[in-house]
């Protein structure tokens, strides 16, 4: 039985970049809905015992489709934090410093990140991952895809499904994005 998970921040705490009123939505309402989903889908299988992760590996159809989305939510609403000051330091953070040695600089980083989401066609994710020598890779999946089925491990997601940023940007995913 899988469980919606809280949020380690106020619903309001992402404004103005993402509102209080999107974070209902897209965590109380499309989250918990993957969450039932699920739950109703595994009910009396094989399915039921396993980690969302092997759920993700193994799995096909709607049972692939709910387990993954709610384990790229989980990864989602977990890597935001309030931004308290504009020089909140990203300096010093290793992500930053791996960020850096693999795509030249952080700036750079963004710009492909940002170009993948605005590219990316219909519903998915937009991901950064590390590969198995530790190389950061920028990769695009459709749907419900999350990296870890290619052997990359996950760091960072944007969702690009229209879920995420429609009331908020309405159709300007571009400017969702930045
Ligand atoms: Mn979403």
């Amino acid at each position: 039985m899988f469980t919606l998970i809280s949020l380690p921040y106020a619903p309001e705490a992402l404004e103005p970049v993402i509102s209080r009123e999107t974070i209902g939505y897209h965590h109380g309402k499309h989250l918990q809905t993957y969450v039932d989903n699920l739950n109703k889908l595994i009910a009396g299988t094989g399915f039921e015992s396993m980690p969302l992760e092997e759920i993700v590996r193994k799995a096909q159809g709607g049972i692939f489709n709910n387990a993954g989305q709610i384990l790229n939510h989980n990864l989602y609403f977990t890597q935001f934090m309030p931004m308290k000051s504009e020089e909140m330091a990203l300096d010093g953070l290793e992500i930053t410093k791996a960020i850096a040695r693999d795509f030249g600089s952080l700036e750079t980083f963004m710009a492909e990140f940002e170009q993948k989401g605005v590219t990316l066609f219909g519903s998915g994710w937009v991901w950064l991952s590390a590969d198995k020598d530790g190389k950061l890779v920028i990769t695009q999946e459709p749907n419900a895809g999350n990296p870890l089925t290619k052997g990359l491990k996950p760091l960072l997601t944007m969702d690009v499904w229209e879920h995420a940023y429609y009331i908020d940007y309405r159709n300007r995913r571009a400017r969702a994005s930045a």
